[in-house]
């Protein structure tokens, strides 16, 4: 779909924790616009993967470029800022906030530079913060979440806080969003929901590479599969392609 430098390239990628390679040589290309799944066995390493990616693990080998820039070694925080959101396996929201401040809070408060605002601050504020106020209702309405705006996140189906959890992630406009297992604990329904979202996200510009377990989403979702076992990509190519590959079946046998 376009011509530049992939959107993510992982490029001979190690991790080890003392003696335990978790990753070794892993190398992979996302290009714009792509829905890729990364599958394996428990413990293959796909959330380091993530990890290394989205600079929450220094890699100890290897390097990941964003849009064509080097990025190994770049704290998430920056990452972020070059375009990169995540989830993770277990939720990780504010349990005392909303889900309206769950969002809000996601959002981009870099100050605006216009000269004005030092002449009359508090009118840029006020201003800014209605901005940021009706792009959270926008991201709520968006992801269906408009009726829990005022309502806690523990109070709420399981299902309606992994949207949340995305909403948020999406709250920083990013190109490349991580999805770590977003179908776990799911009921058929929140699955099919989650697919939607899914696709909607990257009909909207945005890449999206996703760990999931679920091969039933997997297959339906992706145009591409990566399978990683023992630290290593084994497989990759169509969803039908690596179900079949032998040595999937291997190490799904093996799990
Ligand atoms: P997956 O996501 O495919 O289930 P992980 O990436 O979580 O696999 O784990 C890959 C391997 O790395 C496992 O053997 C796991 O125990 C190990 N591992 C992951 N994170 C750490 C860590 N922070 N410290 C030590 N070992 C880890």
């Amino acid at each position: 779909r376009d011509d530049g430098p992939p959107i993510l390239e992982v490029r001979e990628v190690g991790k080890r924790f003392r003696g335990l390679k978790a990753l070794d040589g892993v190398s992979l290309t996302v290009r714009h616009g792509e829905i890729r799944g990364i599958v394996g066995p428990n413990g293959s390493g796909k959330t380091t993967l993530f990890n290394v990616v989205s600079g929450f693990y220094r890699a100890s080998a290897g390097q990941v470029a964003l849009a064509g820039r080097p990025v190994s070694g770049a704290r998430p925080y920056r990452l972020s800022l070059l375009g990169l959101a995540r989830t993770f396996q277990n939720l990780r929201l504010f349990a005392d906030l909303t889900v309206k401040d769950n969002v809000l809070v996601a959002l981009d408060r870099t100050p605006t530079r216009a000269i004005w605002r030092y002449v009359l601050w508090p009118v840029a504020i006020w201003r800014r913060e209605r901005r940021l106020d009706h792009r959270a209702d926008e991201l709520l309405a968006r992801f269906g979440l408009t009726e829990f705006a005022a309502t806690r996140p523990s109070s709420l189906p399981y299902g309606i806080q992994r949207r949340i959890e995305i909403a948020r992630a999406m709250a920083g406009s990013p190109r490349l969003l991580l999805l770590d297992e977003p179908a776990a604990g799911l009921n058929g329904e929140e699955v099919r929901q989650l697919a939607e979202i899914v696709r909607s996200i990257r009909d909207s510009g945005v890449t999206v590479v996703l760990i999931e377990h679920n091969m039933g989403l997997v297959m339906s979702l992706c145009e591409r599969v990566t399978v990683l076992a023992g630290g290593s990509v084994i497989a990759e190519g169509t969803p039908a392609e690596v179900v079949g590959h032998p040595k999937v079946i291997e190490a799904y046998l093996g799990d």
